[in-house]
């Protein structure tokens, strides 16, 4: 049986594992679909203390597994199927394996959320991407007019990165100014290449027909106005959803599946803690996710040590 599982390796779970691996508790970290978590699709991170220069995001999950990993925390590349909370040791079964714990720590992170208009989900891989650091410098989308949809740093971030490789990037958002930070709504604004699109939502992604993206149907939300706007990519950077789905009725969540601690990082059940994005709709930052999972190994240390007194 598992002392420590640690579902999911975010900054969050890998912090959470450095503290439970340097306790001498072994944990394995589940590394879910996505080791690394949403920073691996990430270009250069900029706010991790630490980093003057800034730091890629791939070799930041990289380095901080590797920490962990010097400590005796183990990974393993499983994806978690089922959940039961319901008794201790708590079960998991891991791509069909049962695996026992006596705590968990859930690191699940967020996922892109999605426009739900037609087009996209027929035109994903084809076109659409909510990723511009892992699809951008594609060939289809070189010297070609892109758009990107939203209007926080995700957007702004994603908008600049293609200016790269577009001939022009759009920035289309749902009101008339952005929500991302100073810093980068400032710096995207003042990029030659970036041609905001105020007011509008993409209604629908063109063209199925053609199997390919050539444009978006616009509408502009103050006069109603509809147009088509040609481009060969459409980036869609509006946001992530917590990856909680699969503790439903088990793990209280608010109504958009945000997980809420109820004691420290505790959950309602006990033996069962959660740090990161899965637990965060408010700061959702690579180092106050870090500083969650550090949280999360204490109070499970404290409640492994208090049971076994
Ligand atoms: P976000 O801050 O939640 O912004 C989402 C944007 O998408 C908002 O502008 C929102 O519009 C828009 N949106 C949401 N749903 C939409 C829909 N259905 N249709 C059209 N537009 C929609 O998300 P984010 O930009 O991914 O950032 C998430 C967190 O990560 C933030 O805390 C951010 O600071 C952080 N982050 C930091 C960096 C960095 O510092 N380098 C980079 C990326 C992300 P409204 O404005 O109208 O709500």
């Amino acid at each position: 049986m598992e002392k420590v599982v640690i579902i999911g390796s975010g900054c969050a779970g890998w912090t959470a594992a450095l503290y439970t691996a340097r306790a001498d508790l072994k944990p394995l970290v589940l590394t879910g679909k996505q080791p690394g978590g949403l920073l691996t699709t990430t270009s250069i991170v900029e706010n991790f203390p630490g980093f003057p220069e800034g730091v890629d995001g791939y070799e930041l999950m990289t380095r901080m597994q590797k920490q962990a990993e010097r400590f005796g925390a183990r990974a393993s590349f499983g994806l978690v199927e089922t959940v039961d909370f319901s008794k201790n040791p708590f079960a998991l079964t891991v791509d069909g394996e049962k695996v026992e714990a006596e705590t968990v720590i859930i690191a699940t992170g967020a996922s892109h959320k999605h426009l739900d208009v037609p087009g996209e989900d027929l035109l994903e891989t084809k076109g659409v991407t909510y990723c511009a650091t892992c699809d951008g410098a594609l060939p289809v989308f070189r010297n070609q007019p892109l758009v990107v949809v939203g209007g926080g740093d995700s957007a702004c971030e994603e908008a600049m990165y293609l200016t790269r490789f577009g001939s022009v990037v759009y920035l289309v958002h749902r009101r008339d100014s952005l929500r991302a930070s100073r810093i980068m709504a400032d710096r995207a604004l003042a990029n030659p290449k970036i041609k905001p699109i105020w007011d509008s939502a993409v209604t629908e992604v063109l063209d199925v027909k053609q199997d390919k993206v050539t444009g978006v149907k616009l509408k502009n939300l103050k006069t109603g106005a509809e147009s088509v706007l040609d481009c060969a990519g459409v980036f869609i950077a509006i946001g992530h959803g917590p990856n909680t789905e699969i503790f439903k009725g088990q793990i209280k969540t608010d109504a958009l599946g945000f997980i809420i601690p109820q004691q420290g990082t505790m959950t309602n059940v006990p033996g069962v803690f959660v740090a990161g994005d899965c637990a965060d709709h408010v700061y959702r930052q690579a180092v106050t996710a870090a500083g969650a999972g550090c949280a999360a190994a204490i109070d499970a240390e404290r409640f492994l040590s208090a049971r076994n007194e």
